[in-house]
């Protein structure tokens, strides 16, 4: 399939401008031939505009006829076959074993969302009857629901060219919810993403979706991406990348005349804290597992772990010297592009100036936009002393906090930020030694993972992915698994309604046949 470098305005092709991106293999260090022209203003305009016609449509139509759109866009990826995940390996050098199993995340995603449709309950529906001679006062018949909130902008991440892109979570559960979405395609792999726009625009012709059901932009700079967060049209955002570009239009949406909401992912250091009791069980064995989450794809995971805490010790020694050498033997790994390698590169060169931080092992070196894998160590006094020392560095790279007590493993827990997860890595005497340290994990993070690496994000209908502030801005919802919906909903209450205009999901009767909270009981009558 050619591809135009054009944007994607619902069902038309549009590319007037003459500035434009190309796309870079960072592989070979090759930038590819095509170029992607910026949206202009109008095209901008149409983009919107469309979307608030098709919104019309969307709000009210029946959740099975989104499930088949869902499913259908899936479809339409795998059709891709081949050209797809050559295009997807080229722009964003990663291997291809890795975005076939990328490929199959998002397509098991847009069915999980299918699935979610059908079934229905989603949508939260409670239904208070009324009690006209209640006294002293009656009440009124109350019935709520979630419904769809407009159009969303998705700002898509470098790291997941398919499953955080273009048909990733974020358009998924947008579309999912009854919203037609507008992407900014990803500077890192705009070649990608019109392969996958084009699937999405077909799957929509095929099941009866409206014109401007989506739409994807192709920009130059910043300036496509505050247009879009910042014009009225625009309901809601979703945003997965680093923490300046996701605060900086969260603060442009907030200024707006009528703020809006931006989700926004911004990863985390994902703190793994070892406990002296599983130190002396297994202080290998956790080395070698935690050497290769740290290096997993070249680091480029939000939920890499990117902090180990642990308590001084024999135990931690020996800890150390294997975690060293697993790291020692690691070889070099391209990175997604120019920006993150030379971002990773300038934050490890500043650390490791630093006279509070030891190198304890570093991997080889050499390649294109290839990068070291990298543990440094650092006292849990100096640590507390430098929040420099908390951000998060993307990469494959990981902080050694050594803390000389309890009261200091636990003052270092306190001044972390918010986190995605937090790793405890215990045993059975760690569970009685330390349940005030184990409680105080509970405040870090969104997901308390034990005896695991953060890396692996599973889909699915419990997953929280998001946490407190600044790991997400709303550390309320998660951008992966089902629930990611609630994101791009909003509660819709009819008060004494006539039958007719309540929608289904509220009716007498239960016509859809959904777990409903009936008079404070769940139920399927
Ligand atoms: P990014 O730089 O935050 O960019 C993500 C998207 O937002 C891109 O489309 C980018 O536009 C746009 N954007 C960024 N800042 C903006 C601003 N101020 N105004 C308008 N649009 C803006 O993320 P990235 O390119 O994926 O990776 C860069 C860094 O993000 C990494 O080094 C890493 O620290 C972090 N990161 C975090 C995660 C995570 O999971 N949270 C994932 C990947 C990367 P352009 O395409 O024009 O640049």
């Amino acid at each position: 399939m050619m591809i135009t470098g054009k944007s994607i305005i619902g069902n038309e092709l549009a590319g007037s401008s003459d500035s434009y991106i190309q796309a870079f293999d960072p592989s070979s260090g090759n930038i590819l031939q095509e170029k992607f022209f910026a949206a202009s203003e109008q095209e901008i305009e149409k983009a919107i505009g469309k979307a608030k016609t098709a919104f019309n449509t969307l709000k009210y139509m029946p959740d099975v006829q989104k499930a088949e759109f869902l499913e259908t866009i899936g479809n339409e990826i795998m059709e891709l076959a081949d050209e797809l995940v050559e295009r997807a390996c080229r722009e964003s050098g990663l291997p291809e074993a890795r975005i076939r199993g990328e490929r199959g995340r998002t397509v098991g995603q847009l069915k999980m969302f299918a699935e979610l449709l059908r079934e229905g309950s989603w949508v939260g529906a409670r239904i208070d009857t009324a009690i006209p001679d209640r006294s002293p006062a009656p009440k009124p018949d109350l019935r709520t629901m979630l419904v769809p909130v407009g159009p969303v902008v998705v700002f898509t991440a470098s790291n997941f060219p398919l499953a955080f892109s273009t048909a990733g979570g974020d358009t998924a559960s947008a579309l999912a919810a009854g919203n037609p979405v507008i992407v900014k395609a990803h500077e890192s792999h705009p070649g990608t993403n019109e392969l996958v726009s084009k699937a999405i625009i077909r799957a929509a012709e095929k099941s009866g979706m409206p014109d401007g059901t989506f739409s994807s932009l192709n920009g130059v700079g910043y300036s496509l991406g505050e247009k879009l967060v910042t014009h009225p049209g625009v309901s809601s955002v979703a945003f997965t990348g680093s923490f300046k570009g996701g605060k900086a239009l969260y603060d442009l949406a907030q200024k707006r005349e009528r703020p809006i909401p931006v989700f926004a992912e911004m990863g985390s250091t994902n703190p793994v804290v070892i406990f002296p009791g599983i130190l002396s069980d297994a202080s290998e064995n956790l080395a070698s597992q935690l050497a290769g989450s740290i290096t997993l794809g070249a680091g480029q995971f939000c939920t890499n772990p990117g902090l180990i805490i642990a308590l001084e010790g024999e135990h931690l020694d020996g800890f150390q010297s294997a975690l060293s050498k697993s790291i020692s033997e690691t070889s070099s790994q391209t990175m997604l592009n120019k920006g993150i390698f030379e971002n990773y590169l300038n934050k490890v060169n500043d650390l490791t100036s630093r006279k509070d931080l030891d190198i304890i092992s570093k991997g080889s070196e050499g390649g294109e936009l290839a990068a070291f894998s990298m543990v440094t160590r650092v006292s849990g006094t100096d640590f507390i002393k430098n929040p420099h020392l908390h951000e998060e560095v993307f990469g494959p790279y990981s902080l050694l906090v050594v803390c000389n007590s309890k009261s200091q493993l636990l003052d270092v827990l306190n001044k972390l930020e918010g986190q995605l997860t937090t790793t405890a890595m215990i045993n059975q005497d760690d569970i009685v030694n330390y349940t005030d340290v184990l409680n105080e994990m509970r405040d870090v993070a969104g997901r308390l993972i034990y005896n695991g690496v953060p890396t692996g994000v599973e889909v699915c209908y419990s997953m929280h992915h998001g946490g407190p502030f600044p790991a997400t801005t709303d550390g309320r919802f998660t951008s992966v698994g089902t629930e990611a919906i609630k994101r791009f909903a909003r509660p819709l209450c009819f008060q004494d309604s006539p039958e007719e205009l309540l929608p289904e999901a509220l009716r007498d009767g239960n016509p859809l046949g959904i777990w409903r909270t009936l008079d404070g009981k769940l139920t399927q009558e």
